[in-house]
């Protein structure tokens, strides 16, 4: 039993996933030949198979690396490409389809390309085999052909034809043997003809002497041989046709039908070597011997590697262990301590203040519609009475018209939607912080996991989100009736409307600078800003909005001054109302008619302060549980979706940890090709060659 190819083939299949090792190489059989040599059909006799790209255009472009796996249980020959993901293809025709489909993928300028092929095929029948099948040497580039595709074509072979390779030059029976390609290449690398196999084909296209002849030849002496065979079935007969299936047996018995004919030349005295079959045996003694002659190299190879590994594991990681799920793990329990952190830091009046900022918006809105909404000077300039807002502090306590103004205001803000607001605003700012949060953690390395986390806070928040804001305007309905303000609640109301209004006041005036310094000074937008004023009293007429401006301003000039006037008169109404709050009427509740500033204020405040009590149990308490929970299910829904490996592909989108689960894959791997390959000195050297199949 042929034991250590075998073995070796697994050892070197499990090497491919450590990554290109650049000290361990293990023998294969590189198949070399001219074109229409015979080498495809060598290779398919040797498989039992058809199945190598056809026609008369075809030219090999990539190298098809062939592992032959014997295999006694596989009940039906198969094929498979590991790169592609095929497996177990029993149809070898679609192996051929697909190997041509491969070999057109390179473009025709490239002509040939270095990156093989990977085909293994599966069969109880076949011997434990590596080949390489390369492009075949062209004699002359045909006309459509690039000039360099011959230099190309060669460069290639060159590559693979290196030691330890074992190489199967075909050459034709019918074409002179001082002229092979494939001898003269395999010379240039081999002059000792030490790890050559000559196949000679079409011996039955040349006379059985000539045939003879070529095959005890002297001028090229090979240690290993040469083969005469004849790979071609001759046309359907009836004695070949039950053989069609199985396209070995039907050679062999061809073979052996023509070479019997000629005891003198090719019987047991002759001796000649011939037969495909006796070529399979040669293959696989010969592969045998040299992986057996470098297992020690090998091993030596296998453990410096190692042993390299394990020492970049101990510098660069500490021989610290990771693994994906320990680095998913890990992630989570850091994400989840920062979110720990946030939920104590954010509570019941970081929600009272966000709401309430958004609610003084509101107020100032409906002050502005309804008291402050005209010019000032119609603000400050009497008559028309009664609404006169310079004369509100004075105005008569029992005016039905201010009394109109404040119970609209107020029913206003009360029934704007306080609970969609609150739920809103409350929503936004925990989504905020929870994306924050993330832009900190590991996972923003991780874009879709971000995103997972990102959208399980908004499903959970949404959720609770129309309960909420339903159960927010039921706690609020005592407030929209006459909403019954006490004295401290009116003192505080007073101190924040004043502050908030300042806030305004601070904007209008840095707006005002920037202008300024667009303009170029304050005393040119002062000019600018007269002339605006005189054109709207009507003390200068400019026509319409000319281009080039007016009054010695250009159009962009005199934009500025309006805005400027815009944002002068904005301040002065602000100031009115800073002193109006401030004033003494409006120390107190009573005088709510006089002072809507202070009294919307204190009520916006009583809605803030309710609706925050409401969102703190329903919606905050509820994401504070809900959300971790949810976090950890819908990261490993989103790991195992798409097949599985999402848990592999998530923590190898980090490079840092890419690196240190590949080394210490790398590691693994190697430990487990050195324990097999010390497994192999043990009992396999023992085994020895024996007899191959066939
Ligand atoms: P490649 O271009 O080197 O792969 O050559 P092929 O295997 O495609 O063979 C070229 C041609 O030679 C085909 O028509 C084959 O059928 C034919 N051929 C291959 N081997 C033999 C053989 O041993 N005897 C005869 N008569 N024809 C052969």
């Amino acid at each position: 039993m042929m034991y250590i190819t075998k073995r070796m083939i697994e050892i070197r299949n499990l090497l491919q996933k450590v990554g290109q090792s650049s000290t361990v190489t293990l023998p294969s059989i590189v198949v070399i030949g001219s074109q229409s040599s015979g080498k495809s059909s060598v290779l398919e006799a040797i498989v039992g198979h058809e199945f190598l790209p056809k026609g008369s255009n075809m030219i090999t472009r990539r190298p098809i690396e062939l592992t032959l796996v014997n295999d006694p249980e596989a009940r039906a020959d198969y094929g498979e490409f590991p790169d592609l993901g095929l497996t177990r293809v029993t149809d070898f025709s679609l192996i051929q389809k697909t190997l041509t489909e491969l070999n057109q993928s390179v473009p025709e300028s490239l002509c040939v390309t270095d990156d093989p092929i990977r085909l293994t095929i599966h069969s109880p029948k076949i011997p434990d085999l590596s080949l390489i099948d390369l492009p075949g040497y062209i004699q002359v580039a045909g006309e459509n052909q690039p000039r360099e595709l011959k230099r190309k074509i060669s460069e290639l072979c060159d590559k693979y034809i290196r030691g330890p390779n074992i190489i199967l030059a075909i050459s034709a029976a019918d074409t002179d043997l001082a002229n092979s390609t494939a001898l003269q290449a395999s010379r240039r690398v081999d002059p000792r003809g030490e790890r050559t196999i000559g196949v000679i084909t079409k011996m039955d296209l040349v006379e059985p002497e000539k045939g003879a002849a070529i095959l005890n030849d002297r001028q090229y002496p090979l240690r290993l041989g040469y083969v005469g065979v004849i790979s071609k079935l001759p046309p359907q007969t009836g004695l070949f046709r039950r053989e069609a299936s199985n396209l070995l047996a039907g050679i062999n018995r061809n073979e052996k039908s023509f070479f019997n004919s000629y005891p003198a030349q090719f019987g047991p005295e002759s001796g000649v070597s011939t037969g495909t079959i006796t070529l399979r045996k040669k293959l696989l003694q010969v592969l045998e011997q040299q992986m057996s002659s470098r297992l020690q190299e090998t091993t030596d190879a296998i453990q410096r590697e190692l042993e390299e590994t394990t020492y970049q594991f101990k510098v660069q990681y500490n021989e610290q262990p990771m693994s994906a799920e320990a680095y998913l793990a890990a992630s989570l329990d850091d994400f989840k301590h920062q979110f720990h952190e946030f939920t104590s830091s954010f509570g019941r009046a970081q929600l009272n203040s966000l709401l309430k900022d958004a609610l003084d918006q509101k107020v100032l809105d409906q002050l502005a519609a309804r008291y402050w909404n005209r010019p000032i000077e119609d603000l400050l300039v009497a008559p028309p009475e009664p609404d006169n807002i310079a004369d509100l502090p004075k105005a008569d306590p029992d005016s039905p018209y201010w009394h109109r103004q404040l119970d609209t205001a107020t029913s206003a803000l009360t029934r704007l939607g306080v609970g969609r607001l609150a739920a809103t605003v409350a929503a936004s700012a925990v989504q905020s912080n929870i994306d924050k949060l993330l832009d900190k953690s590991s996972f923003a390395k991780h874009p879709s996991a971000r995103k997972v986390i990102s959208e399980a806070a908004s499903t959970v928040l949404a959720d609770r989100s129309y309960a909420t804001s339903d159960g927010i305007e039921i706690s609020l309905k005592p407030y929209k009736f006459d909403p019954d303000i006490q004295p401290d609640e009116w003192a505080q109301g007073r101190e924040h409307v004043v502050g908030v209004l300042e806030g305004e006041l601070k904007q209008c005036q840095a707006a005002m600078k920037s202008l300024e310094a667009s303009v170029g000074g304050k005393k040119k937008l002062k000019e600018v800003m007269s002339f605006v004023d005189k054109a709207r009293k009507g003390e200068i007429i400019v026509e319409g909005d000319h281009p080039s401006g007016a009054g010695g301003f250009s159009a962009a000039l005199l934009a500025r001054g309006r805005e400027a006037v815009f944002l002068r008169d904005r301040a002065d109404i602000i100031n009115l109302r800073i002193l109006a709050a401030k004033s003494r009427q409006c120390r107190r509740p009573e005088n709510k008619y006089y002072c809507p500033e202070v009294f919307l204020d204190a009520v916006a405040s009583k809605l803030a302060r309710n609706a925050v009590l409401f969102l703190q149990v329903e919606m905050l308490h509820d994401f504070y549980v809900r959300f971790p929970r949810e976090v950890e299910a819908k990261l490993r829904e989103h790991m195992s979706a798409a097949g599985g490996g999402g848990l592999e592909r998530f923590a190898r989108e980090d490079p840092k940890v890419r690196r240190h689960l590949d080394l210490i894959q790398r590691k693994e791997l190697l430990e487990l090709v050195l324990a097999k390959i010390e497994d192999l000195h043990r009992f396999g050297a023992g085994a020895g060659a024996g007899a191959g199949v066939g």
